[in-house]
């Protein structure tokens, strides 16, 4: 039974809280809900502006701002104060856009404080987080007064390919919004669970989620096995989307118009109105043959389907391409694939339709409306987490492996990629010097066994140890990821408690290429990375070991004889030089023979000290 509370300054009934899900997209965002009478996700469309809220913010010349269609009009009209696609610099860094700042039609700063950009609005700077809360702050209010009740619990989606940063970003976003983010949640995941996917955690599947928006292009396999969402690969082009449909059809009536080809460099609101035309005629070409519009009565604006399919073909080849290299990546063939969904308005296009049906050999899903369909799994992912739906337990994977830098620059890895979040995971470590106070941990995210070849998330210091000889203080390194990929890494001395932790947020965002490029280098380079680690093992080893020879000599030069300590300094030279030699045999080799020759060193010590401790027992 559902509870039914009545709001005393009203009369009016109100519900439960509901728990929103929120598709924050690059060129459109939607919020959806759960409806409390038939428990189907329904897009949420207030007072009848439609579903559909354009990721678009100005700022008035009185310093308001405004979120959506109406900021969008501001585009051509007042580029430098209208933001849009600001979800394409969420936890990025300058150097991370700065070959595609030409794209954005405001101001991207690098004042370098953080290095994250910042964005110029007048005399104001805001960062991408403060720019996508007020798009959140636009659907929250959106959702309140629609089902005229408080929203604060929120699901957020973002693409597979977002990384640590770009996820922690988004959730701040939500924060500032006043929202408390329940979960981030891969999108296509989402749009799997809106057909219904996954809900079953009997269900074994294999899906395909083809995502195409305005201006990114993204491709995810999904295996969807107990309740678990693992995504296989993903691969896309995020300057890729429904906006070069547009700029073909812009072009193609330059080139076909001469009226508007003299014309268009000097009048701005030709412009504006060309591409507003263009949109609309791509739209209808998705459902009429042919569209014919003129601009103000004179200039004559046509096109025929036929025509707009030659000018995007090569597009549309284009993300077939990727969908053929995500195959590859998967191991998998098409035939292996069970469902494949369709999301984003772009997918609208019949041609797009029919180039990956029949990539996949098989009809693709679009019975749901593929610009809802994220914002729909998104509310279903909120309903599991309100508790409505004991039976079904969601889980994501990391795509990474996590792991700390051990000596020799080697990378020990902590928590292996594909591991089901929420985790915990730790290992312990002691220290290699004498009297060492301090423990520096370096946390690295990446598949192989170089720290260096890997991406640095964090370092700290953990400080304080009590000076102890080396090997005596014991180290817990604790890795604690949370549902929504966020690592928490702790530092705990056992014998002093001394503690220490930071919570990862990367300066710098890795993209979906990146990724990628981290797992295929990780294949091609195992070989040779592991001879590597043998190499760096031995010199560790070494390392280690003359440390302590020399140490025991130092201190107990007294128990040993002239040849006996002659012998060893020959012996440890020789290691030394055989140390950089990266002759992994050559190295243990030496290794061997120093220790062989000195291990009855220590007996011998050890046997005098307790016959001296016998002897102090003696009572005279
Ligand atoms: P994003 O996920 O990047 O925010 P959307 O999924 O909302 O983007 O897709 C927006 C794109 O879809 C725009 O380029 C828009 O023109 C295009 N689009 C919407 N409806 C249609 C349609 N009927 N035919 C073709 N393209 C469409
Ligand atoms: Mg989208």
């Amino acid at each position: 039974m559902a509870k039914v509370a009545i709001n005393l300054s009203t009369g009016s009934i109100q519900q439960e809280e509901v728990i929103v899900g929120i598709d924050l997209g690059t060129t459109n965002s939607l919020v959806a809900y759960i409806h409390p009478e038939d428990k189907k996700p329904i897009a949420i469309n207030d007072q009848g502006r439609g579903t559909i809220v354009p990721s678009v913010v100005h700022f008035t010349q009185t310093g308001e701002t405004i979120v959506g269609t109406e900021a969008k009009d501001y585009l051509t009209t007042d580029p430098a104060n209208t933001i849009y696609s600001v979800k394409r610099l969420l936890g990025k860094s300058y150097k991370d856009v700065g070959e595609h700042t030409d794209y954005f039609g405001y101001k991207i700063i690098d004042d370098d404080s953080e290095g994250l950009v910042k964005i110029r609005v007048g005399d104001k700077f805001f960062s991408p987080i403060e720019l996508s809360a007020e798009i959140l702050r636009e659907l929250r209010e959106r959702a309140e007064h629609s089902l005229k009740t408080p929203v604060n619990r929120a699901v957020i989606t973002v693409p597979a390919y977002f990384n640590d940063s770009q996820r922690q970003a988004t959730r701040d976003a939500g924060k500032l919004a006043g929202l408390e983010v329940l979960r981030i949640v891969n999108e296509p995941t989402a749009a799997a669970l809106a057909y219904g996917i996954g809900i079953d955690p009997n269900e074994e599947k294999t899906v395909a989620v083809y995502d195409l928006g305005g201006g990114t292009f993204d491709i995810s396999i999904l295996s969807i096995h107990q309740g678990i969402f693992e995504v296989l690969s993903t691969h896309g082009d995020t300057y890729l989307g429904g906006d070069d449909f547009d700029r073909a059809i812009i072009n193609y009536w330059i080139q076909n118009n001469q009226l508007i080809a003299d014309t268009i460099n000097q009048d701005k609101s030709l412009q504006q109105e060309l591409r507003l035309k263009a949109e609309e005629a791509k739209r209808t070409l998705s459902s009429q043959p042919i569209y014919t519009a003129t601009i103000n009565g004179t200039i004559d604006c046509h096109i025929e389907r036929h025509t707009f399919e030659t000018l995007i073909a090569p597009i549309v080849a284009r993300t077939i391409e990727s969908c053929r290299q995500a195959m590859t990546d998967a191991k998998l063939q098409p035939e292996q694939i069970d469902a494949v969904i369709m999301v984003g308005g772009s997918t609208r296009v019949p041609m797009v339709y029919d180039g990956v049906s029949e990539f996949f050999g098989k009809a693709a899903n679009n019975s749901l409306n593929p610009d809802e369909v994220v914002s729909l799994g998104a509310a279903i992912q909120a309903d599991i987490l309100a508790g409505n739906r004991k039976d079904i337990l969601l889980l994501d994977v990391t795509p990474l492996t996590l792991g700390i830098e051990t000596m020799g620059g080697l990378m020990d890895s902590i928590i292996p990629r594909n591991s089901k979040i929420p985790t915990k995971a730790g290992r312990q470590y002691t220290t290699s010097v004498d009297g060492q106070v301090n423990m520096k941990i370096s946390v690295y995210q990446g598949e192989r066994d170089l720290v260096k070849e890997n991406r640095k998330l964090a370092e700290f210091d953990l400080k304080g140890i009590p000076a102890m000889p080396a090997g005596f203080p014991k180290v817990d390194v604790n890795f604690i990821l949370n549902a929504d990929g966020i690592l928490k890494v702790e530092a705990i001395e056992l014998r002093s408690g001394v503690r220490q932790e930071v919570e990862v947020k990367p300066q710098y965002g890795l993209t979906d290429e990146q990724v990628e490029q981290m797992l295929m280098d990780s294949i091609t380079h195992a070989k040779e990375d592991v001879s590597t680690r043998m190499v760096i093992e031995a010199r560790t080893t070494a390392e280690q070991m003359i440390y302590q020879v020399e140490r025991f000599v130092e201190k107990n030069g007294e128990h040993l004889t002239a040849e006996e300590i002659e012998l060893t300094r020959t012996n440890v030279q020789n290691l030394k030089n055989v140390l950089d030699s990266g002759d992994k045999d050559a190295i243990l080799k030496a290794v061997d023979i120093l220790e062989e020759q000195t291990s009855p060193f220590a007996e011998r010590v050890m046997q005098i000290s307790i016959k001296q401790a016998m002897t102090g027992k003696k009572i005279e």
